[in-house]
């Protein structure tokens, strides 16, 4: 889909990334404690993408 983005840290990987923070209030999803990382919920390598609803907000431990 996206092979601009396979790299990882383009700007419009950073821009996706802080817009998926923001929708989660800046939280892990899974324990609700300050967080400011994002995940894919299906890894690239099984075919997930970076639209919003494949990303999530983890924190570090998760
Ligand atoms: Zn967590």
């Amino acid at each position: 889909m996206s092979k601009a983005w396979a790299g990882g840290s383009t700007r419009a990987w950073r821009t996706q990334r802080a817009r998926v923070l923001r929708r989660d209030n800046y939280r892990c999803v899974l324990c609700g404690e300050p967080a400011n990382e994002v995940n894919h919920r299906v890894g690239k390598a099984d075919g997930g993408g970076d639209d919003l609803g494949n990303l999530e907000t983890l924190c570090t431990p998760h």
